[in-house]
């Protein structure tokens, strides 16, 4: 079991202007570049796959085998779309990573988009974040003067062109078909899977779509070897990744490190929950991950361990709730963002969201009877896995998981006639 961090992608952030080319250069940046430029491009392939690392945006799905799917005797062009989009609630450390360090990023985008032959990149960010897209822009001009993007890239012959593209600030588009369809200039709802972007993606195209995350941890693993990243992490969940810690806690941040450390482990290193607090409960990935309590602290935080518990790994953002916290107004106030989120595409997600605000604010403000738990759930189970994408799973995940944990929260706000938590010393979800 993992019991020490492994600063990889975080190692200088905190450092002298560390955001620029000339930091990132000193430290050894673009060395990965020049190396994968020599190397045949499917053994940058095989390297990425042999590293097991595993896609950072919330799924896990194995980032390699993705790009092996771009058919190469297909004669349109090939796309590499980073997802920057980063919005879901908890979820925040794509942010600081591109703020940090955008070179990791930008060298990890050229060494992929060698790799499956793209010589097109587009970078998506959420529009809210001008200072990202600003820094993310400076980043990329910056790399195209010293000839590491443009035509033929220190004589490789190999020519790439990255478009920063700046959302519109809609939750749907961080799902990759709605994405998609924003970058094609088109309203942000998903599209019907299959066919997968990699067979039919960005103007119809084979396009590997992934996360700032995971295209960043490209450069390390050419540089250092697929063995080294692997020896890091569990059997299935190779190597590390940013863990965000946010909520009750003493040092609220980013922890990078191997898949597989537990939240007993990270909030030591955080410095413990607040002070006279105990935790309550805790979202393993945001909050579209069900929610786990004190009982699985000793979860290993990989996609299995997470699993097994009955959640998901997800984003790794980790919002940790002491006693204080109202369950079911936190849990209503989730569902309030999902509901005016939701794109409209299809009836369980626009309607059933509605519905689930409806019944929840009900309860919360202890109106209602213990009947309408039940119905709560069977809305629930009317929406999962009936849904055109995951927006809607993510919005009953919060639900169905307390009403499991806390059922008598719900009651007593039932009892008591609305939020039984002292005002005074609640946590307040405005
Ligand atoms: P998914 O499992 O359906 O797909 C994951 C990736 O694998 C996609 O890129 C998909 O194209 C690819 N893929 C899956 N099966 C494939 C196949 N057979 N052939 C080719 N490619 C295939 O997951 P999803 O719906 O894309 O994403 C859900 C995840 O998003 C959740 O786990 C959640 O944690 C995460 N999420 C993240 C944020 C954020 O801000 N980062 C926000 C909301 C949700």
């Amino acid at each position: 079991m993992a019991d020490t961090l492994t600063p990889v992608l975080t190692d200088s952030w905190g450092s002298e202007r560390s955001w620029t080319l000339a930091a990132y250069e000193a430290q050894g940046g673009y060395g990965a570049l020049k190396k994968a430029l020599a190397m045949p491009q499917d053994d940058i392939i095989a390297a990425v796959k042999d590293s097991g690392l595993r896609g950072r945006g919330g799924a896990g799905f194995p980032t390699g085998m993705k790009w092996s799917f771009i058919p190469q005797d297909n004669p349109k062009p090939k796309y590499l779309v980073v997802n920057a989009d980063e919005s879901e609630p908890g979820t925040c450390k794509d942010i600081p990573l591109m703020m940090a360090t955008p070179h990791t990023l930008v060298e990890g985008v050229i060494i992929s988009s060698f790799a499956i032959r793209a010589h097109t990149a587009f970078i998506y960010i959420r529009g809210e974040v001008l200072h990202v897209i600003r820094r993310v822009q400076a980043a990329v001009a910056e790399a195209y003067a010293a000839g590491h993007l443009g035509k033929d890239i220190h004589g490789s012959g190999y020519d790439l062109d990255v478009v920063v593209h700046a959302g519109a600030g809609a939750y749907i588009c961080g799902e990759e078909t709605a994405l998609l369809e924003g970058l094609e200039g088109r309203r942000g709802q998903p599209r019907l899977r299959p066919p997968f972007p990699a067979v039919a993606g960005l103007y119809a195209s084979p396009t590997v779509i992934n996360n700032v995350e995971s295209i960043a941890s490209v450069p390390s693993i050419i540089e250092h070897g697929a063995t080294w990243f692997a020896s890091m992490g569990t059997e299935k969940s190779k190597g590390y990744g940013i863990f965000s810690l946010s909520g009750h806690i003493t040092r609220p941040g980013q922890y990078e490190a191997p898949l597989g450390i537990t939240l007993r482990e990270l909030i030591d290193l955080a410095g413990g929950i607040r002070a006279g607090h105990e935790l309550k409960f805790w979202t393993p990935g945001g909050s579209s991950t069900p929610l786990l309590t004190a009982e699985h602290l000793d979860v290993p935080l990989d996609f299995e361990g997470v699993g097994a518990a009955g959640s998901m790994l997800g984003t790794r953002a980790l919002q940790i709730f002491d006693e204080t916290t109202c369950v079911v107004r936190a849990v209503l106030r989730w569902t309030e963002f999902y509901k005016h989120e939701s794109c409209g595409k299809c009836t369980p997600c626009r309607e059933g969201t509605w519905w689930l605000v409806q019944t929840l604010a009900a309860l919360e403000r202890g109106q209602g009877s213990e009947a309408d738990l039940e119905l709560l759930l069977d809305q629930c189970d009317n929406i999962l896995g009936r849904s055109f994408c995951a927006l809607a799973d993510g919005a009953v995940s919060p639900i169905a998981s307390s009403i499991k944990y806390f059922r008598d929260d719900y009651l007593a706000h039932l009892t008591h006639g609305g939020c039984p938590v002292d005002p005074a010393a609640a946590t307040v979800f405005a």
